[in-house]
């Protein structure tokens, strides 16, 4: 007989647990978990861990410390042990409130200092009989996550019922709600934020509304032109006439189209090894990238040290590092290069992701903005989403979840989260996350990057024959600026953005200070006309408390090959989605939404199967 134990924290742990007449109860309550049943697919790993650890079970080990007892017994529980030690649970915090109130109990309570089936039931929200029953006030201090009170859920009182709760109202939260709901099921999107968009949203400037999160759109990324189109928006080429400036190794260049026009040598240097990059990226399989055959050689490197070893050239060496932090937020010696080439592969090419206009990544925006796509859904979905309604806890037995938000909790078959990686973090689940899963979010870490605007009378650089497009490989801006202007007659925009270490220290500087910082870049390369701003945005994404980073995390050198594997995977009824757990243009706005449809179509073939 298999005995499983174990939720709850440590934390909650009281001294019951060790009690004999509880260790008795626990016994009788322990039953041998269904092998097929979802619970016991989820638990296995942590059952052999228990096993190996304490082969006579819990309970019968009085060598076992009496607080690691309490958390065995609590982690993973087959259901007649987690109503028990949850009943047991409650009527302690309810004594324990009783006591605190001087023994005064809720004026909707069965009876005065009597607590009975009832209240419990109230208490843990369980199901349509804790809905029947009224509602009861609960401490707002009972439950806290990083100083924030989601006490506020259990003020409410009565759980809410929905099919599936969606987490997280981005690109890949919108979608799989869009997709469900298509299907006829019942859904709510609890989003902590106001708006809709997550890590696309829109900005005002020169009284034009501009994208100051994702915008570019390219040839292959199906999923967001089918949006596009679907709503009759317009797609804007990327400017691309005239020559780009490059600044590598303190050293400046101009080229037109992909040439970066540092002479023939070096040109064709650059053009090998970005070449090479976008070779060995094929034999990186996209749904498995670990299960390449150098996976575990390429993942132990940077992608610094492979870089290093494959040119010695200062101005492409420059460039590579510049063309990392413009292309993930991060710094080129953060990024294991079995993830660098997966992330190549995955959104077309190397050479695609560097490049501007027509046949690049970023060949296209959209005039009515990219956020623009992504409220149009939101109004579709209107009442199914919850804003303000940050997401504190998850927790599931072998019926179903339970959301616990700052706005209320909710019940529901299945969840599906659709936040970036170290945000699902701080998402408190019950059971507890599998541990290759769990170090993999621990090793995912957000870019850091500030996208800024800076408006003109006229976009004067065309007139002297630029593009208005500008790399460097120098902090704090490698991307410098793309050209977004509308027309040639004006008003001229410039869009940039400081990436990786550049982010990281300008974020938090303030709007002011670094205006001016951007001003005198720009001064540098177009001189004294650039001074000439009339409008300045920009949005801090590492400061934003519901991305802290962008565009997207990372995974670091050693994790892809080790744990990559439960980027996907359901954590029983908890399924992922968010576009870092896609295959295809990871990273991107196509990514999330090709997330979106993913986790949608798992969880409906669950309803197949349940
Ligand atoms: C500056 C910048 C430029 C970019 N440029 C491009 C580009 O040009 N093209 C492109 O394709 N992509 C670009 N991207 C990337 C693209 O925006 C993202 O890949 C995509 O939007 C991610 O969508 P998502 O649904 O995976 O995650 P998100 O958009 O991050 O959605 C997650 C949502 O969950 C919410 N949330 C977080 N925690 C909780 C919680 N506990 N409870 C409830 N809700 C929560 C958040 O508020 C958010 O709304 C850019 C990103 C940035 C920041």
């Amino acid at each position: 007989m298999i005995y499983s134990a174990m939720k709850l924290s440590i934390s909650r742990a009281t001294p019951f647990f060790s009690t004999k007449p509880f260790r008795s109860k626990l016994r009788h309550a322990l039953t041998p978990l269904d092998s097929h049943s979802c619970a016991s697919r989820t638990l296995k790993p942590f059952r052999f861990t228990f096993l190996r650890k304490y082969p006579r079970g819990v309970g019968q080990h009085s060598s076992i410390p009496k607080m690691e007892q309490a958390s065995l017994l609590v982690t993973f529980a087959p259901r007649k042990v987690q109503r028990f030690l949850t009943v047991r649970r409650a009527r302690h915090r309810l004594r324990a409130r009783e006591a605190a109130s001087g023994g005064e109990m809720s004026d909707q309570g069965e009876g005065r200092g009597v607590w009975g089936r009832r209240d419990l039931l109230r208490i843990l929200g369980t199901g349509a009989a804790a809905a029947a029953l009224p509602r009861v006030a609960v401490s707002a201090a009972a439950k806290t996550n990083e100083g924030t009170s989601s006490g506020q859920a259990a003020q409410d009182g009565e759980a809410k019922r929905a099919d599936i709760v969606i987490v997280g109202a981005g690109f890949s939260g919108l979608t799989a709600a869009r997709a469900l709901a298509k299907a006829g099921k019942r859904i709510v999107v609890l989003e902590a934020r106001n708006r809709v968009g997550g890590r696309v949203k829109a900005g005002t400037i020169a009284g034009r509304t501009v994208d100051v999160g994702g915008m570019w759109a390219a040839a292959s990324q199906t999923r967001i032109l089918d949006l596009i189109k679907e709503f009759g928006f317009q797609l804007v080429p990327q400017f691309e006439k005239g020559k780009n400036i490059t600044e590598a190794n303190h050293r400046r260049f101009e080229g037109s189209g992909n040439a970066f026009g540092w002479g023939k040598a070096t040109d064709q240097e650059a053009a090998r090894v970005i070449g090479k990059v976008d070779t060995l990226s094929k034999e990186v399989p996209l749904d498995a990238p670990w299960k390449a055959a150098k996976a575990r050689e390429w993942d132990t490197i940077s992608a610094e040290d492979w870089f290093a070893k494959n040119t010695t050239n200062p101005e492409v060496l420059g460039t590579l590092r510049g063309l990392t932090r413009g292309i993930l937020t991060a710094d080129a010696y953060q990024i294991s290069f079995l993830y660098f080439l997966f992330y190549m592969r995955s959104g077309d090419s190397f050479l695609s992701q560097a490049g501007f206009g027509q046949g690049t990544t970023q060949a296209w925006t959209v005039r009515e903005t990219m956020h623009g796509v992504a409220a149009k859904i939101g109004e579709e979905l209107k009442d199914a989403i919850v804003f303000e309604s940050p997401v504190r806890a998850i927790s599931q037995n072998e019926s179903g979840v339970t959301v616990d938000a700052d706005t209320g909790k909710w019940e529901a078959d299945f969840a599906i989260v659709c936040l970036p990686p170290p945000l699902a973090l701080r998402i408190q689940y019950t059971p507890i996350l599998t541990p290759e899963r769990e170090i993999l979010l621990q090793h995912m870490p957000m870019g850091s990057v500030i996208k800024y605007w800076v408006a003109y009378e006229k976009p004067f650089w065309r007139a002297r024959g630029y593009s208005g497009l500008i790399t460097s490989d120098e902090l704090p801006s490698n991307l410098i600026c793309a050209d977004s202007s509308l027309s040639d007659s004006g008003p001229g925009f410039l869009v940039g953005f400081m990436e990786a270490r550049g982010g990281v220290l300008w974020s938090g500087a303030g709007k002011d200070a670094r205006r001016t910082e951007v001003v005198r870049q720009l001064v540098r390369f177009f001189g004294a006309d650039a001074a000439q701003v009339i409008d300045y945005e920009d949005q801090d994404w590492p400061s934003d408390p519901w991305s802290r980073g962008c565009y997207m995390a990372s995974p670091a050198p050693g994790i892809l090959s080790s744990a990559g594997e439960a980027i996907r995977v359901p954590h029983g009824r908890v399924h992922w989605a968010g576009t870092e757990t896609s295959d295809r243009w990871a990273g991107y706005i196509d990514g999330a939404i090709r997330s979106g449809d993913r986790a949608a179509a798992e969880v409906l073939a669950k309803y197949g199967k349940v």
